[in-house]
Formats: structure tokens, sequence, C-alpha cells
């Protein structure tokens, strides 16, 4: 490794979602000095959604790329570093801990921040990404409220499918669920409470052949895997529920995870299994998943790195 390309650092933050961005504000105020490298998708998750509406201090609502921009220049603003790059590598082995960024710079770092965040999982279909933000969500409690009175389809059948179309029936007119197989992978009393709900129509052993519509979500075509038939169904609002996978795999040999690979963090902190390491926001998170409980997160991190940093005399 050549020495130019290395760098000491107090404070590393990994990820530019709001976990990242609020730790990048909090730490920058406390004269940490951190750098923090925004990753694959400057702005994480909300980059992708559209209007923000949840988002205490907003009164008339914000666009969720608007959003992003604005905590990047808060953070810029109180003094943080914000590059562009990715986290391609670490090695946690040693203190101070080592963090490579698009292979082939080295930081090296006396605390790391985790908030590489949580990617949805999407079927793939061209029409989903085409419409995405146009009637096409992954996230029930962001966007449902768009669709207040009018009929929506969700696909998936885990806790986070039953969770969403519940929280959908108490919006829309009605609710389509996509179930691919001839059961549900949701917990007992979810499934329970979906199939209990009126105005839930499931659809048993079906996917989505084709998102409809051009400008916007007009409908989805429905295939039906056991006989082959199809049926559409006009809808203004389309919910992909199958999942998320947090962004955790190049610390998977250092940090302690569950088998889902969102990272363990002891309960009511952002401290990991590693001294100096934290982790905040979705890659912690499967339950809350809002840039507020993100944002809160990331707060905390930046006071546990503080808290850390200053008891080993290196802040
Ligand atoms: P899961 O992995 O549990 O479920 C994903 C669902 O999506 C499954 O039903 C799966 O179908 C379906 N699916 C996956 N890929 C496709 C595809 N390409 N096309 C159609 N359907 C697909 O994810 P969740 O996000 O629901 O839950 C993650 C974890 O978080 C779970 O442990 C869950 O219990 C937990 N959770 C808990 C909550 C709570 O306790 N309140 C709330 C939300 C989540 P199949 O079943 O056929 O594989």
């Amino acid at each position: 490794m050549d020495n130019a390309q290395s760098e000491k650092v107090h404070v590393l933050i990994i990820g530019s979602g709001p976990a990242g961005y609020t730790a990048a504000i909090y730490a920058a105020r406390a004269n940490m000095k951190p750098v923090l490298y925004q990753g694959i998708q400057p702005g994480g998750q909300l980059t992708i959604t559209t209007e923000v509406e949840n988002y205490p201090g907003y009164p008339n609502g914000v666009q969720g790329p608007d959003m992003m921009i604005d905590f990047e220049k808060q953070a810029t603003r109180m003094g943080a570093e914000i590059r562009y790059g990715i986290a391609t590598k670490v090695d946690f082995g040693l203190q101070p801990y080592k963090v490579w960024i698009d292979d082939e710079k080295l930081i090296e770092a006396d605390a790391v921040i985790i908030s590489t965040g949580a990617s949805a999982k999407w079927l793939g279909l061209e029409s989903e990404q085409r419409l995405n933000g146009y009637g096409v969500s992954a996230c029930a409690v962001c966007d449902g409220f768009f669709f207040k009175g009018k009929e929506v389809a969700i696909v998936g059948a885990g806790d986070t499918a039953a969770e969403e179309a519940l929280y959908l029936s108490k919006l829309c007119t009605t609710v389509h669920m996509i179930v691919r197989r001839d059961q549900m992978r949701a917990s007992k009393i979810m499934q329970e409470r979906v199939l209990n709900t009126t105005n839930i129509k499931i659809y048993w052993n079906s996917e989505t052949d084709e998102i409809l519509g051009d400008k916007k979500v007009e409908a989805v075509r429905i295939k039906n895997r056991i006989n082959n038939t199809t049926e559409t169904v006009p809808i203004h609002g389309f919910f992909v529920a199958i999942g998320h996978q947090p962004n955790s795999d190049i610390f998977k040999p250092w940090i302690h995870m569950d088998e889902t690979g969102y990272i363990q963090t002891i309960p009511g902190t952002t401290k990991t299994n590693l001294e100096g390491v934290f982790a905040a926001g979705d890659v912690q998170d499967k339950n809350y998943r809002q840039a507020v409980t993100a944002a809160g997160s990331g707060c905390m991190a930046a006071l546990d790195a503080e808290r850390y940093l200053s008891a080993k005399g290196l802040v």
C-alpha cells in the first residue's frame, strides 16, 4: 500500500442516509473531524422515494432527494468531510481500524460508524424500475397515504408484507395481495389478521406478470402459477414487500450479525461487539426502518463514538 494512498482519521462514517449524515453533524459539532464516505447510493433509500410527509419539521412535506441534499449541506456546514467512494474491504483485527475505499485508498480510523443501510429487494421487472416513485414503492408507511381511497396491490407474504397490507387496508379501498405460494411466511397472528381483513384480497400461487402504466401505475397483470391464467387489476399503487437486505457483507468476518445480516448492537446503544465500531440506521434495524429512527440512531452513534474516544484520550 502506497503511503500517499492512506490516511488516518478520528471518526470514519460509512454510508450517507439519515443515520450517516446525522452522525456526521453530531461528530463534526463535537470537533471529531468526521470523514464520511457516501457509498453506492449517496443519500440512501430516501433518494428513491418521492414525497416524505412523516419527517418532523417539514410541515408541507419534502421530496426525499431534496431532504438528503439538506442533510448533506448541514453536515458539510458543521465541518464534516463528505466524500464520494465505496468502502470495499475492512480489517478490524487491530486498532486503528482499516477500511479500504474503492479498493485502493486506505483509511485508518480510531472509531468507525457503520451506517450503510439496507436495500429493498425488488422483483426485477422493467416496469417496476420505470414506475418507481410513480406508484411503485417499497415502503407502505412512507407512501401509502398517497393512495388514500384508492386500490393498491402488494407483493410478498412475510411479516413486512402482512404489516404493510394491514396498514394499507386502513387507507385504501382494496388491497390486492399477491402471494407466490399457497401459504404465507408471516407469523400466524399476522396471517390471521390479514385473512380477517375484508378489504385485503389474496391471490394465492400468483406472481406479478407486469405492472401496467405509461407515466404512472394504472394496473397490475397477475399470473396464476398453477393454471397460467392472467388477470388485469386496475390499481394506483404497487407495493413491493419481499424483504430487505442489510448492506453489511464486508463487515461479516468481524461484526456480530443475525442470520439475515442485520448488525447486532448492544440494546439501548449503537455499540457492536468491537469497541470503537458503532452501527446506526437500517443496517442494524429491521423493525422500524424510518428516516427519523435512522437519524436518531446516527445521533446516538456519534455520541457513543465521542464518549469512547474521550475515554481513550483520543479527542
Ligand atoms: P421475509 O424474508 O420474511 O419474507 C419475504 C416474503 O417475500 C416471503 O413471503 C417470500 O415468499 C416473498 N418473496 C421473496 N421474493 C419474492 C419474489 N421474487 N416474488 C414474490 N414474493 C417473493 O421478509 P420480511 O421483510 O417480511 O421480514 C424480514 C424479517 O423481519 C422476518 O424475520 C420478519 O419476521 C421480521 N419482521 C418482523 C416484524 C414484526 O415482528 N412486527 C415486522 C416486519 C418484519 P416465500 O414465502 O414464498 O419465500
